[in-house]
């Protein structure tokens, strides 16, 4: 291994985890601050949104006013304009160049003293093409630049060194192509362009970080290779194949991690939990009070081999909201409780921390209430722990999980904290992964001594790349029925700007809904919006239709900022069916259920993503009744907030309604918190463009872990150490 710094194993990695500042200089580095640029390696691989050709004339019909652009264009003609006054021929004056693609006109405008204006005029030889560097802007109809810097360029497109400006712009160009790179108004493409050759030239000694065998496999260039290519390109066929090959490195790195992670809990020992005849789950499954639906039965079964084995499982569970995941994990955890063991089952909110609660012990009924005087004799004690509990419940609860009463302990992220322990902790579930990261994951298993099985539950559809790259140390099972007698949703968007006699209908329907004896959820993007202007959050709105639309109606409130017995009263409730109309935030996005509830009103339902409301839609109609959605909004139709309101309402189908959001989601947020920080390890990965770049990776890296075992080339360890380091880094933004 070579020697490096900071605790990396190779030099490249140590020099590109290099803060900016050291080879910029810290005001430089600070500019990059805005671009999420932080080391030189970020740096080297921000890399070129497309490349200008001199050899390509720029389409001028495509500048945009107030750009700031490179333009490739050939000068049409040359005028000067004297100034007016008498003797004038010492003041400034103005040279207009007039460029053209053969279709648009761009002037550029220069002024000056005549001696320089003469200069120029030489320089700008009419009939010939050269690259212009400046804003765009409009003047009198016509596209403008003023004093762009530019070079000319020789008939085969290539930029001629004449000039004194070549000096400057020698930063943007070598071999005649620039590429322009995504920048901010303090750092202009050549700027930026400028400090990656820096940072280019700054990098060291460089041994590539992948073995010969895999750079042969996976048929890229070397690293060092690829920046040049990607800064400092020759062709656009090496600009590409440098891009490919930093593309791939994303790829790879996340695949290794997860790869050697795999591995690791695979060699892990955990406690086999086989299937008991005659315990608890038998006692369970002879009283449900449904049958399982077939695909219910299949990945239970899939479950119970995992739980046999005396390696941890690594299983996650997606399925449609609704497709009931929660029965499935209630079976896995009794076995395992069957077998001395007790389960945790993670919740990412309190309501849904109770909710499940509320659920678990509603279908245990008295299998769940401990073992006491007249109980079963397999039954077992549910407990829950949430943040905002009394210190004596708070305290109740860490007893029994800690002395193994409590087969089963429900919470929030607070069973992370350091006070909560198990006695014997057999089998983790994490109910809706995509607001946990992988490191609270660890967090967890670490309570147990062997190592816990774990089952992840996600009623978010995942798109086969993004369960790779996210997911990709978990076996993935799908649920894809819904339980029979499942009624459908119906979803309808209400234009609230163009028929606001609509809204009025909207609350009308609300009250025969619950006149014929269902209730309905009011969702509203924020909890108090007037006061920032942004319309009306929950409690307004809450209290207007109090006074008016719904006055005869008995409504609840629910909110984040409640406290959590207000927000348990509110629950506990409305599933009570006291209240009728539950006006809420998307606090009930996840998994509460309540099978009377058959309508939603969405206000304001642009604010929200697709995946969102497919999920808010997903707690109605739960039941057997037909369930209604309203998406209130005022946007206009074809605006893309209203295109993606209309795919909603189009469609019931979760996968498809996912692929959609992915396409018109930036990845990160559909990665949630494991990916989406600052300083995302994916900068140029796309999920949906390159899956087959994921795929071939997933398959090296596997390769990778057979052929070294224990993790010991340099630049798989620093690969791995990177990427943990930055989902360490996004997660702590996120917590
Ligand atoms: P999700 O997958 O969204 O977590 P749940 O587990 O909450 O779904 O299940 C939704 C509802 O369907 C619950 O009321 C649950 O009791 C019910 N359910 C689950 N499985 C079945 C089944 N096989 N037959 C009928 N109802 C079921
Ligand atoms: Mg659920």
């Amino acid at each position: 291994m070579d020697t490096a710094i900071g605790g990396w194993h190779t030099q490249l990695y140590a020099q590109l985890n290099a803060a900016l500042g050291s080879v910029l200089g810290e005001r430089t580095a600070k500019e990059f601050q805005g671009l999420r640029i932080h080391t030189v390696g970020d740096l080297l691989r921000h890399i070129p949104r497309h490349y200008l050709s001199g050899t390509d004339l720029t389409e001028l019909a495509s500048l945009v006013p107030g750009e700031l652009v490179a333009v490739t264009a050939r000068v049409a003609s040359l005028q000067q304009y004297q100034s007016r006054q008498t003797g004038a021929r010492s003041r400034p004056g103005r040279l207009e160049a007039t460029l053209t693609d053969g279709d648009g006109r761009l002037v550029a405008t220069f002024f000056g003293k005549p001696h320089l204006l003469d200069w120029w005029e030489a320089q700008l030889r009419a009939g010939v093409a050269g690259l212009f560097v400046g804003k765009v802007g409009v003047f009198r109809d016509q596209l403008q630049m003023s004093h762009p810097t530019f070079v000319m360029m020789d008939a085969a497109g290539r930029i001629v060194a004449s000039s004194e400006e070549k000096e400057r712009l020698a930063t943007l160009s070598s071999g005649g192509l620039v590429g322009m790179y995504p920048a901010t108004a303090k750092l202009p493409t050549w700027k930026v362009a400028e400090c990656a050759r820096l940072a280019l030239a700054a990098l060291g000694d460089c041994v590539d970080p992948w073995p010969q065998w895999l750079r042969d496999q996976a048929e890229v260039m070397e690293l060092r290779e690829a920046f040049a290519a990607v800064h400092e390109p020759t062709s656009l066929a090496e600009a590409a194949r440098g891009a490919a090959r930093l593309v791939f490195d994303e790829a790879m790195s996340t695949q290794l991690t997860m790869a050697y992670r795999r591995a690791d809990s695979a060699a892990r020992a955990a406690r086999p939990r086989p299937r008991i005849p005659d315990g608890l789950l038998a006692a369970f499954d002879a009283q449900m009070p449904f049958e399982l639906t077939a695909g219910q039965q299949q990945v239970s079964e899939a479950i119970f081999a995992d739980l046999s084995q005396s390696r941890p499982m690594q299983r996650l569970l997606q399925g449609e909201v609704g497709s009931g995941k929660t029965v499935v994990a209630l079976r896995a955890m009794l076995a395992v409780v069957d077998t001395g063991g007790q389960a945790a089952l993670l919740a990412p909110t309190e309501v849904l921390a109770s909710q499940h609660y509320q659920t678990i012990t509603g279908l245990l009924k008295d299998l769940g209430g401990g073992r006491m005087l007249g109980t079963p004799e397999v039954a077992t004690d549910v407990v829950v722990l949430t943040g905002s509990m009394s210190t004596s419940a708070k305290r109740s609860a860490l007893l029994r999980a800690a002395s193994g009463e409590a087969g089963i302990v429900i919470g929030t992220h607070a069973l992370l904290a350091d006070q909560v322990q198990f006695a014997e902790l057999g089998l983790v579930v994490i109910d809706e992964q995509h607001r946990f990261g992988v490191e609270q994951r660890a967090v967890l298993a670490g309570k147990a001594e062997a190592a816990p099985h774990v089952l992840v539950l996600t009623a978010t559809p995942i798109p086969r790349s993004v369960a790779m790259t996210v997911f990709g140390d978990l076996e993935t099972s799908t649920l894809t029925e819904l339980p029979a007698g499942r009624a459908e949703v119906t979803t309808v968007v209400v234009d609230a700007a163009t028929h606001p006699q609509w809204v009025d209908r909207a609350w009308q329907r609300v009250r025969e809904e619950v006149a014929a004896g269902r209730q309905v959820f009011i969702v509203c993007p924020r909890i108090g919006g007037t006061k920032t202007g942004e319309g009306k959050g929950v409690v307004e709105l809450a209290a207007e239709l109090g006074e008016g639309p719904l006055s005869d109606l008995r409504l609840g409130v629910l909110h984040g900022q409640l406290s959590s017995e207000a927000k348990d009263a509110a629950m506990s409730s409305f599933a009570a069916g006291s209240v009728d109309v539950l006006v809420a935030t998307t606090v009930i996005e996840v998994g509460v259920d309540v099978p009377n509830a058959t309508m939603m009103v969405v206000w304001d339902a642009d604010r929200f993503g697709i995946s969102q409301l497919h999920q808010l839609r997903g707690r109605i109609g739960r039941g057997a009744h037909q369930g209604v959605c309203l998406l209130v909004t005022s946007i206009a139709v074809g605006e893309p907030a209203r295109t993606r309101l209309d795919a909603v309402a189009a469609t019931n189908d979760g996968f498809a309604l996912a692929e959609l959001d992915l396409e018109q989601r930036r990845e990160g947020d559909v990665l949630g918190s494991a990916q989406a920080g600052s300083r995302s390890s994916l900068r140029l990965l796309s999920v949906l463009e390159h899956s087959d770049v994921i795929a071939q990776a997933r398959e090296l890296a596997a390769i990778a872990v057979t052929r070294d075992p224990n993790l010991r080339t340099p630049g798989f360890a620093d690969a791995i150490r990177a990427t943990d380091l930055l989902a360490a880094g996004d997660w702590l933004e996120h917590s």
